[in-house]
Parts: C-alpha cells; sequence; structure tokens
C-alpha cells in the first residue's frame, strides 16, 4: 500500500507501491503495520496511574494548581507516545483539561488531540462527591460539582460550557465508595436531572456520557438520553438492547478490575475490594453480551486508576477486550472508528482514508495476530499526528531517513 501525505491530511491510498520519480519524499516502511492514530476514550490526565502515586483525595487537597498542571501534560504525553494520538478525558481538576486541549491545538504544547469535559456532575454523597471524605464545612476543589435537581443540572452544564469542554460527564449509579446510600448499582441522580441535563447539553452540541455500573439509574439514564455509558460492569440484556437500538456506546473500561488482578492490588476497604472482585467477575461476561447485542464498543481504559499508566493502559485494554471476546480485528475498531464515533470526530479521524488527518502509526509486527504488542513502546516505533513525526524510535539508519515534516511524502 502506498499512503500519500499532504500537509497534515491524508492524500490518497493507493493498493501499490510508491513510484520512484514522482513529486515528494517516498519512505519505504513496508516492513511495518500502518494503523490509525489510535484513541483511549476514557483516561485522567490528572493521574498517572502509578499505585504509588497517593490517593486522589489526598492529592485534590495537597497538590498546587500549577502541579496539576504539569502532570496533566506529561500524562497526555505519554499516551502520544505510544501512538494514542486522541484522547477523551472523563473529569480533571481545575479545568486543566481545557486549558491543556487549547494549548495543544494552538500549537503552544506537544500532546493528543483532545476530548473534555472539565468537572464532572454528581449528587450531594453522590459517587464523586469530594465533600463525604472530610467533616463538614472543609471546601474540596476535587474534579467534579454537586447537581441536585434538574435546575442545578442545567446551571452546572452552562458552567462546564462556560469554559468550553467538549462534553457532559454525570454519575448516574453509585460506587461501593458510597455504601450508607446503598453502593454498587443504587441510582444516584433522578430521571428527572438527567434529562435536563442531557437537553442543555444536546441544545449545545455536546454529548453526555454516564459513570454507571447497572440498575435501575442505567435505565433512566438512557431514557434521558445519554450518549454513553461509561464501565457498565452489571448491565442487563434489555439494557443493552436498548442502547443498540438508540446507539449508545459502551466504554467497558476493564483495565482497572484486570490491574488490580495482574498486580495483586487490593483496595484496603474489604466493601471496595469485595466490589472489585464481583465486577471482574460480571465485565468480561458483559462486554460479551454487549457485543452479541450490536452495542458499539470503544476503548477507554480509565487511566490514572491504580496501576493503569497512560499509554501502556489504552494498550492494555484493547487486550483486555479480545480477552473479553472481541475479535483483535474489532479491538483495533474500538480504539479508531468506534471511538471516533464516539468522540464526535469520525469525518476527520479513527481510519486512514483521503481527507482525514494523518494520524497514523507503526508497529514492528502484525497486532491482528498478538495485541499485547501495542503495550511495547519499542514496538510503536512512529507516531504521526496531523502529518508531523512526534516520535521516532526506529533504529538510527533507518530514523535518519525520516523527513522532519512529512508534507508530500509517500
Ligand atoms: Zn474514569
Amino acid at each position: 500500500m502506498t499512503i500519500v501525505l499532504a500537509g497534515d491530511r491524508i492524500e490518497g491510498v493507493r493498493p501499490s507501491p510508491a513510484e520512484p520519480g514522482g513529486p515528494g519524499h517516498v519512505w519505504n516502511l513496508s516492513r511495518y503495520t500502518a494503523l490509525p492514530g489510535l484513541i483511549d476514550a476514557h483516561v485522567h490526565v490528572f493521574g498517572s496511574g502509578d499505585p504509588r502515586e497517593p490517593n486522589w483525595f489526598v492529592r485534590e487537597v495537597t497538590e498546587l494548581v500549577p502541579t496539576v498542571a504539569f502532570n496533566c501534560l506529561i500524562n497526555a504525553q505519554r499516551n502520544l507516545a505510544y501512538g494514542f494520538t486522541t484522547i477523551r478525558d472523563l473529569a480533571c481538576c481545575h479545568y486543566a483539561d481545557v486549558a491543556l486541549r487549547n494549548a495543544i491545538e494552538a500549537g503552544r504544547l506537544e500532546g493528543p488531540r483532545m476530548k473534555v469535559c472539565g468537572i464532572g456532575l454528581t449528587s450531594t454523597a453522590g459517587h464523586m462527591d469530594r465533600a463525604k471524605g472530610f467533616a463538614p464545612g472543609v471546601v474540596v476543589p476535587g474534579p467534579s460539582a454537586i447537581v441536585d435537581g434538574p435546575d442545578e443540572g442545567r446551571r452546572a452544564v452552562r458552567a462546564n460550557l462556560r469554559y468550553g469542554v467538549d462534553f457532559i460527564k454525570i454519575n448516574a449509579t453509585l460506587s461501593e465508595l458510597v455504601r450508607p446510600l446503598g453502593g454498587l448499582c443504587s441510582p444516584e441522580m433522578t430521571r428527572e436531572t438527567m434529562t435536563a441535563i442531557c437537553e442543555t447539553a444536546h441544545a449545545h452540541g455536546r454529548k453526555v456520557a454516564a459513570h454507571c455500573h447497572g440498575g435501575v439509574g442505567v435505565t433512566w439514564a438512557l431514557e434521558a438520553g445519554v450518549d454513553v455509558l461509561e464501565h457498565g460492569r452489571f448491565l442487563t440484556d434489555e439494557q443493552l438492547d436498548t442502547m443498540a437500538a438508540r446507539g449508545v456506546f459502551l466504554c467497558p473500561t476493564l483495565s482497572p478490575e484486570a490491574k488490580a488482578r495482574d498486580l495483586g492490588l487490593v483496595p484496603p476497604d474489604p466493601h471496595l475490594a469485595r466490589w472489585q472482585e464481583r465486577a471482574r467477575d460480571a465485565m468480561y461476561e458483559t462486554v460479551r453480551r454487549a457485543r452479541r447485542a450490536g452495542v458499539t464498543i470503544v476503548n477507554g481504559s480509565d487511566a490514572a486508576m491504580p496501576g493503569v499508566r497512560h499509554g501502556e493502559g489504552g494498550a492494555y485494554e484493547m487486550a483486555q477486550l479480545v480477552a473479553a471476546g472481541l475479535s483483535p480485528m474489532e479491538a483495533v475498531v474500538a480504539a479508531t472508528s468506534a471511538a471516533a464515533r464516539c468522540l464526535g470526530m469520525e469525518s476527520e479521524i479513527g481510519t486512514v482514508e483521503p481527507g482525514k488527518l494523518a494520524d497514523l502509526i507503526l508497529v514492528e509486527g502484525d497486532p491482528l495476530e498478538r495485541i499485547e504488542l501495542l503495550q511495547d513502546l519499542e514496538r510503536v516505533p512512529v507516531v504521526i499526528k496531523g502529518g508531523r513525526i512526534v516520535a521516532n524510535r526506529l533504529p538510527a539508519a533507518e530514523a535518519a531517513s525520516l523527513p522532519a515534516a512529512l508534507g508530500q511524502s509517500r
């Protein structure tokens, strides 16, 4: 195949070798596999995923705002290094995600394309209510805003829009972190609140992504009109059928529980440890049923969770999707064209075809034979974003042959 790049775009894809002597620079990379730039559709750039890093609650009250911003940059750049040329961030502190996206888009900092939600919307005592870990009166500048009714929902969406977010993140159901309210799959927001949030977001052309695990809160979220479900450990067949019929994406984020298993990480809270085990038992089967039901599955690692490192985590998630029954090609689609649709970027990225942005990676070996290859930085030697080489780890002789700018090269 010949892939013709011009400026920041793909100009053509031809099923024939490039003829020598034509215009531009011909670059023979036939010993590599070319893929579209990968997408991790669920990360949090404010955390690294290093399990030795202090707990989020501690960091949110101790870290300086500039420290948060530097961490976001470093973690975002790790995604790019591994070939994840686009990421979707599912809640950050201090709108550092928005600031970083803007700086990258303006070309002032190197980093992946970012779709960001600013702060997540949660309910009093909900999954992301940071105040619940502290005595009354303590103000915690966490990655969330409290929303306890339709009006507060509309206001919180608009507050996020004020700072320029790309989509809205809500918490539809609780987690085991919130046992007093029932934990696990209890609903968090009311149907009315979620409906107001979805109407306001959609009126401004923004999608809504809902953190959820299962139960009636998921059904309410689907009725309210959410566009993407995150996690979804305990979705029923009926809920999956509704998702398929309405084109609601599932971003199953299998990595946190899978990494905890691989690394032997056990949460200190016994309830949380038990919850993690139950979630792990259910999640692969849920993805298998989602695939059978025809739900569009997208690749998202939840990088920042303990053990889930940026970049490597996105590739690890693809291997988890294969473990859940997707073919390696389906996992690649989940991390490219399906994720691009989930981000509303399908006209720009996600496939290698004329007119799209030239986001490409080269892989040594065939990821369709061994999807784990993508977790190895050395096996992804070249990353191209918008026609620019942003990583070049080729052997010295080959590396020197690369043109600095790829415009008009083949
Ligand atoms: Zn997350």
